[in-house]
């Protein structure tokens, strides 16, 4: 008999996870897994409280149906990042540890963990490191010269061959081993835990959404999905971030509802699978160009751009205080909830930008601080869409106007109204240039006038742009 241990991260479920299945191949091995907590390094990222708090409220779900099917969960707290392999390996010593399983996570610090990790641990204990969190590894969907793809549909065709050839099946949760294991309460991390009550923990209400959405709503996806209003996006991202549901589940759903998705490229359906590629793509592109986990743009001479240092500016886009209506509404919804639809993302990113010209990088930090679904890939990826500073991205002379942005997906101000109650008394026409109904009727609103002219900034951001673009 050996004894297994399995290093959970952001891999949160027992059901569909590559690691703990390994583990568990044989009935006669002893499984104990773990789970490390890293505060200080939490805190150096400033993730998210309500992140925090979720990955504590899905900690505690998981520890149970690990003991249901006979497996123990030790959860520690270290303090730094590097002091990780000293206390695995104590653990490993404390429990005569044989093996190690863990599901790989790409970002480059991570990387360098791990490795440290297993140079500690070897030649006494073995170690196993799976591709589990995307539907293909990093690196094995390649351009005919062998290099990742730097344009996102030729790559999303590339992905659409892979998966008609080489997806491995969702793998069942494994039966039952042992005894019966006793279980005492996780005791809350030394961070800050916010809850949210929109996104309750475990692996059965992940699951239950992902069947309802693709049975009741995948239908009505490309119709419906930018409208902020509506509640026609799946809401799975803070599942899918931590890993308590895995992308293949959500593929095999899909084909499950809708078997020919994938020859339908107008269906509602494969609109989803398409922004399930786009997390591929992005964060295949992370492991590609590492320089996108260091603060760098992928387009070089962005980093020319003489950027609004403004303090101010940043903290009235931070508050929803900007006098833009639809800004305002989504950057609240985000601080109260810790989730944003992403049409919004997409306008209150630009707005930053290329209205407030500031840079794109305290836009890109400041949300994940705030997210319950952040996630570096996507969140570096959409950042850099927006700021024109990514690969495949937005050109920078694409300017969202945010007054017809907000008229074109939330024509009556239903989303505006959810979140800025001080508008109640503007009538739909003018929901989205409050003060001109103001100064019309001569009623004061407790709202602020807007912090920008939008065309005189646009102006100011294309000046900007086309300098840091000329050769030096
Ligand atoms: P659905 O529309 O139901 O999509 C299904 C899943 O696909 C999502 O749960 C998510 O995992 C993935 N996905 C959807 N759109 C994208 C996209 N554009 N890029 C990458 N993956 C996508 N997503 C995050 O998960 N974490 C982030 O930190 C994050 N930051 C973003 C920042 C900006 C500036 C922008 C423009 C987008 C960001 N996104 C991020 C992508 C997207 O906005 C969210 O994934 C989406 O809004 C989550 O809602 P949903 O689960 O209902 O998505």
């Amino acid at each position: 008999m050996a004894t297994h241990l399995v290093w959970f991260r952001n891999d949160l479920r027992i059901t569909d996870n590559t690691a703990l299945t390994a583990a568990c191949q044989h009935p006669s091995d002893r499984v104990i897994a773990l789970y490390i907590a890293t505060p200080q390094q939490w805190h150096q990222h400033d993730m998210a409280a309500v992140q925090a708090g979720f990955i504590y409220a899905n900690l505690c779900t998981l520890q149970q149906s690990l003991a249901s099917i006979g497996i123990p969960l030790l959860v520690l707290e270290v303090n730094d990042f590097g002091g990780i392999a000293s206390a695995i390996t104590q653990v490993c010593q404390q429990h005569q540890v044989d093996a190690l399983f863990y599901n790989r996570q790409y970002p480059l610090n991570e990387r360098r963990r791990d490795q440290a990790v297993e140079q500690t641990l070897s030649p006494e204990v073995d170690c196993h490191g799976f591709d589990d969190a995307l539907l293909f590894p990093p690196m094995s969907i390649l351009t005919g010269k062998g290099e990742m793809y730097q344009i996102y549909t030729p790559f999303r065709h590339a992905l659409i061959h892979h998966l008609q050839t080489k997806l491995q099946p969702v793998l069942p949760a494994p039966k039952q081993r042992g005894g019966e294991v006793n279980t005492t309460d996780i005791p809350p991390f030394n961070y800050p835990l916010d809850s949210h009550d929109a996104f309750p923990a475990g692996e059965q209400p992940a699951l239950q959404r992902l069947r309802r959405f693709c049975r009741e709503n995948v239908m009505d996806y490309e119709r419906y999905r930018d409208i902020p209003a509506q509640d026609m996006t799946s809401r799975l991202s803070p599942y899918l971030a931590i890993g308590v549901l895995s992308v293949r589940q959500c593929y095999h759903r899909l084909l499950a509802e809708s078997a020919d998705f994938l020859l339908q490229p107008q269906s509602g359906a494969f609109a989803w699978f398409n922004e399930l590629a786009w997390r591929e793509f992005y964060h295949h592109l992370l492991v590609a160009w590492p320089k996108l986990s260091m603060n760098k743009p992928f387009i070089g001479w962005t980093e020319r751009i003489h950027w609004n240092p403004s303090h101010d500016d940043f903290q009235r886009w931070c508050d929803g205080e900007t006098g833009y209506p639809i800004v305002d509404a989504a950057m609240r919804q985000m601080n109260h909830t810790g989730w944003m639809h992403n049409r919004l993302r997409m306008i209150v990113a630009s707005f930053l930008v290329k209205d407030l010209l500031i840079d794109w990088r305290r836009g890109e930090h400041y949300f994940m601080s705030r997210l319950i679904d952040g996630d570096l890939a996507a969140n570096n990826g959409g950042w850099q869409w927006a700021a024109s500073t990514g690969t495949d991205a937005a050109p920078y002379f694409r300017i969202f106007n945010p007054t017809t942005q907000g008229k074109r997906f939330d024509p009556q101000g239903h989303f505006i109204r959810q979140w800025l109650p001080e508008l109640g008394d503007v009538p739909d026409k003018w929901i989205h240039t409050p003060h001109q109904w103001s100064e019309k009727q001569g009623k004061p609103i407790d709202y602020p006038t807007p912090i920008v002219d939008h065309a005189t900034a646009r102006i100011a951001t294309l000046v900007a742009f086309e300098q840091a673009r000329k050769p030096q």
